[in-house]
């Protein structure tokens, strides 16, 4: 059995983020040179030491729809900061934006809470039909009850992500975590997407180790979103429609 292809990569940094080092343009030359289809650009939300002002969200609409035959997503990785599920963008904001990601951090969000308290955060955050995907759930610093992010995430149709650069550079001791979220992501058959985290553009569309990750869980293909452009388009209408449908 081979490997799924990938055509998109839905979790990359700019220097917008105070952080990381490419722009755009250097991200999105790094996807058509390794002929992925689409990218999303989704800088850290605003509480992120160094990362950019609500307005650089806002003003995303400057970015062109296609760079170099690549398509470009304008996102977020938003910040939750608190047990409540709350992200460090406003809702007028957020609604603008392609395609919302959200996580815990470790500057924006309290250490050495209880793993319920953690749980709650992720829970409340996945309810949110302004969240798109929950990244790098498997982040050993928050500890969470798996099964109960997953079931949720299952029945509220929001996608869980398997962070590459957790696998690889950052987050260490995430991987028997991320490995439970791998499989029960595909016992409870929940949307799935991979991100290669990238803070240079030399990492757009590193995904080999979130994709083996997911193949060995048996993940479904039309489970894991960044097998095909439409996928993703079709998973973020669905969370638009959720949006209008609570208004
Ligand atoms: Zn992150
Ligand atoms: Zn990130």
């Amino acid at each position: 059995m081979g490997n799924f292809a990938v055509v998109a990569d839905l979790h990359i940094h700019t220097i917008s983020c105070g952080h990381a080092y490419s722009t755009v343009q250097e991200n999105a030359a790094a996807a058509a040179a390794l002929g992925l289809e689409m990218i999303a650009i989704t800088d850290h939300g605003p509480s992120m030491p160094g990362s950019a002002h609500p307005y650089y969200f806002k003003n995303l609409v400057v970015i062109p729809r296609v760079i170099g035959g690549v398509r470009i997503l304008r996102g977020v990785e938003a910040n939750i900061t608190n047990v409540n599920g709350d992200l460090d963008l406003p809702l007028n904001l957020l609604t603008r934006l392609d395609i919302v990601l959200a996580g815990l951090h470790k500057r924006t969000f309290p250490q050495r809470l209880s793993e319920e308290e953690n749980t709650s955060a992720l829970l409340k955050a996945i309810e949110s039909p302004y969240v798109d995907v929950i990244v790098h759930p498997g982040n050993p610093l928050f500890p969470v009850n798996i099964e109960a992010v997953i079931a949720h995430a299952a029945k509220y149709g929001t996608a869980i992500e398997l962070n590459n650069s957790s696998l690889t550079v950052t987050r260490t001791g995430s991987k028997a975590n991320c490995t439970s979220f791998a499989s029960l992501a595909a016992a409870y058959d929940t949307y799935v997407t991979l991100g290669s985290d990238a803070h240079i553009s030399f990492d757009v569309g590193r995904v080999e180790a979130a994709l083996a990750m997911a193949m060995a869980a048996g993940i479904k293909e039309e489970r894991l979103l960044n097998t095909s452009c439409q996928r993703i388009d079709d998973y973020l209408a669905m969370r638009r429609k959720k949006r209008e449908e609570l208004v």
